[in-house]
């Protein structure tokens, strides 16, 4: 049975292993992994996410 697990953007749910991208023990749902990858240092949002993808990078 797959359990439920948290993205770590949007803190949204999804299915363990049935969508998104895993990451030193992180998700990161489709939606969010989209954003990732199409935004540009142009976009609004960039810098956000940006500073999100920091903060689950780095270990605390
Ligand atoms: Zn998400």
């Amino acid at each position: 049975m797959s359990k439920l697990i948290q993205c770590s953007f949007c803190t949204e749910k999804l299915l363990e292993g049935q969508e998104g991208l895993k990451l030193k023990g992180h998700y990161i749902c489709q939606r969010c992994e989209r954003k990732i990858i199409n935004s540009t240092p142009q976009d609004k949002s960039y810098f956000l996410l940006k500073e999100k993808i920091k903060n689950i990078w780095v270990v605390r």
